[in-house]
């Protein structure tokens, strides 16, 4: 397994990072086994945030007693100083631990540097003083933030969205990354589900020798074909490049990337599944997306009330209501062509 070198934090991870969001869906016992079987076959680095529900609990469970050989990175979400330090203590108490590796703020709306009167740089620096934590980095999904965060020079990490389907401007950023020593953690390396060639994806990354992905993992055989992938690399061969290139000429562009980070909705329309369900619908089993459950939550949208909160909302700067719209149109077609199918 190769190693990289986390900018200039000089924490020596594997370059295959375990992303600990899914595993808020699994049991704990298989959440255990699949933390544990991960630092077994040499994953060092295990990233997760307050946010998760249980998933630093989970960690904490699994890897406490090998604490000292793994580097940990979680996230606050806090907005002044008083929950950061609340978010901390709950963090180290489930993590079983008494630092953290590296701890980010939680893709804030907006880059935190001393002075600007929230008091949230200023904690990190007393909680890394104090040994709490050991270095600081940000987590973004908006161009702008994360720029204002490189040429700050205040962090030693950078999480973004990075993918193959990403484009000049996320490649721009994993370049000025490298300038400015800092480390690129890869999120969403399979776009939130829409990617479906694994190993595509890994070879991909694979190439940027500062960029450090975080698989999300929820079961044993997904942690089994990235243990596989590590052990043998795929590499981007001309097979390889063409599925890429399709799926570039399939999804690039006004595409709905499942982050969630327009909800909730007032209406209560689940964005995150529902702007995307065309391409849901073709790239996964279109069953599951057809079941009366689905159904229903496809037919809420009908009750948007064009309030544009989650247009005001998405990074990835979506017209949503519109998206969801035509989400809507293209899946009352499949239904109705369906229905033709089965008379
Ligand atoms: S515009 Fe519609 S979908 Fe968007 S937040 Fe408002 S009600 Fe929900
Ligand atoms: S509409 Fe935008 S913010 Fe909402 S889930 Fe899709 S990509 Fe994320």
């Amino acid at each position: 397994m190769s190693q990289m070198r986390l900018g200039k934090t000089e924490l020596l991870v594997n370059k295959n990072g375990f992303g600990a969001l899914p595993i808020q869906r699994a049991t704990i016992d298989n959440s255990i086994r699949i933390l544990q079987k991960a630092y077994e076959n040499g994953i060092n680095f295990f990233d997760t945030a307050r946010f998760y529900t249980d998933s630093e609990e989970k960690i904490g469970q699994a890897l406490s007693t090998v604490r000292e050989k793994i580097f940990i990175a979680t996230k606050t979400a806090a907005v002044n100083e008083e929950s950061f330090w609340r978010d901390l203590e709950i963090s180290l108490n489930n993590l079983k631990t008494d630092y953290i590796d590296l701890y980010q703020f939680h893709n804030p709306s907006f880059c935190p540097k001393p002075g600007d009167e929230t008091g949230l740089y200023e904690a990190m620096c007393k909680a890394k003083e104090q040994g709490k934590i050991r270095h600081i980095g940000i987590t973004n999904h908006r161009l702008a933030v994360a720029h204002e965060a490189i040429d700050s020079g205040l962090y030693e990490t950078l999480q973004f969205p990075f993918c193959y389907l990403s484009t000049e401007k996320e490649l721009e950023l994993v370049e000025k990354c490298k300038e400015a020593d800092m480390g690129f953690i890869a999120m969403k390396a399979l776009s939130g589900g829409l990617i479906t060639n694994a190993s595509a994806a890994y070879a991909y990354l694979d190439q940027f020798e500062n960029v450090l992905p975080i698989w999300g993992i929820q079961r044993e055989h997904e942690l089994d074909e990235f243990l596989e992938f590590s052990n043998n690399p795929p590499t981007l061969t001309e097979e390889i490049q063409q599925v890429i290139e399709h799926d570039r000429e399939e999804l690039l562009g006004e595409f709905c990337r499942g982050c969630g980070y327009c909800m909730p909705c007032p209406a209560g329309i689940e964005i995150n599944n529902c702007a995307r369900m065309s391409l849901l619908l073709r790239r996964s089993p279109s069953e599951l997306q057809l079941t009366s459950e689905a159904q229903q939550k496809m037919k809420k949208i009908e009750d948007c009330i064009h309030c544009n909160q989650c247009k005001a909302k998405c990074p990835y700067g979506l017209d949503t209501p519109n998206l969801l719209k035509k989400n809507y149109v293209d899946y009352l077609e499949v239904l109705e062509d369906r229905s033709k199918v089965s008379v």
